[in-house]
């Protein structure tokens, strides 16, 4: 379980985010919308420490995380993340990609890990494609990859910021259904995207962020058909 507390970030003078509250519970699915700015990316950043709040709490599994005492690294080993573009090492293949970071971060044997990395691109159905290099893939199986790596971690719990969103319209499917897999097998899933349609079949909670706000939170089938805040209604009648 992922708790924040009465987060805040700014950059200089520009206070990005503006005393969130959020809790992510096992197994949950929360899909985190929003206009463009209002803070969506940087609170999943500073959900895996990629940016450090100003102030307020973040408590993983009942601890809260001290930036300056804790390490962070083994705290991001916990919270995997998947990002609109891959950044996957071109000059790895991809059951290399994959194995990376358990071999290198956690000491996993090889063997080891490429047993469980064979295992894992089974899973995101690239089993075929372990030993070609990145370049020789679409986008949509490049995401796959990336998903595929940060599970290669065992995380509590996966963060994914606008996955599809960089993938031509046919490819989309796929990593969205790769991703409703994830959500089935109890993954605990942080999701921000525009895609609704995923949104209202797997995600467990919708967050509708506002201006640094998480302005108003709901099942998806009401806050999608009885939004409460007028903000969020003229936020969802200007993209549905
Ligand atoms: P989008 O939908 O466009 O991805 P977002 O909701 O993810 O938007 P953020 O990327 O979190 O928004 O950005 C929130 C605000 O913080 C924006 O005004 C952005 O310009 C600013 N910002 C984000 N990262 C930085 C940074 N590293 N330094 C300075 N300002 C930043
Ligand atoms: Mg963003």
């Amino acid at each position: 379980m992922i708790k924040i507390e009465k987060l805040n970030k700014k950059f200089g003078d520009l206070h990005v985010l503006k005393d969130v509250d959020m809790v992510v519970k096992e197994n949950d699915v929360v899909v985190l919308i929003g206009a463009s700015g209002s803070g969506k990316s940087t609170l999943l950043r500073c959900l895996n420490f990629l940016e450090i709040k100003n102030d307020g709490k973040i408590i993983i599994e009942e601890k809260e995380i001290d930036p300056k005492s804790d390490n962070l690294n083994k705290v991001r080993e916990r919270v995997g993340m998947v990002f609109q573009h891959f950044n996957l090492f071109p000059h790895k293949t991809v059951l290399e990609n994959v194995i990376e970071a358990p071999t290198m971060v956690k000491g996993l044997s090889k063997a080891k890990a490429m047993k469980e990395g064979k295992d894992l691109l089974d899973k995101v159905g690239l089993a075929d494609k372990a030993n070609v290099y990145p370049s020789k893939l679409s986008g949509g199986q490049k995401q796959r990859v990336a998903i595929a790596r940060a599970l290669a971690m065992k995380p509590d719990i996966m963060l994914f910021d606008e996955p599809t969103s960089a993938l031509d319209p046919e490819l989309v499917g796929e990593v969205l259904s790769t991703m409703k897999q994830l959500a089935k097998e109890g993954m605990t899933m942080v999701v921000v995207t525009h895609e609704m349609g995923f949104a209202k079949e797997v995600a467990d909670w919708v967050f509708y962020m506002h201006d640094g706000r998480i302005v108003e939170k709901g099942h998806p089938e009401d806050l999608f058909n009885q939004p409460k805040e007028q903000r969020t209604q003229d936020f969802l009648s200007s993209i549905l």
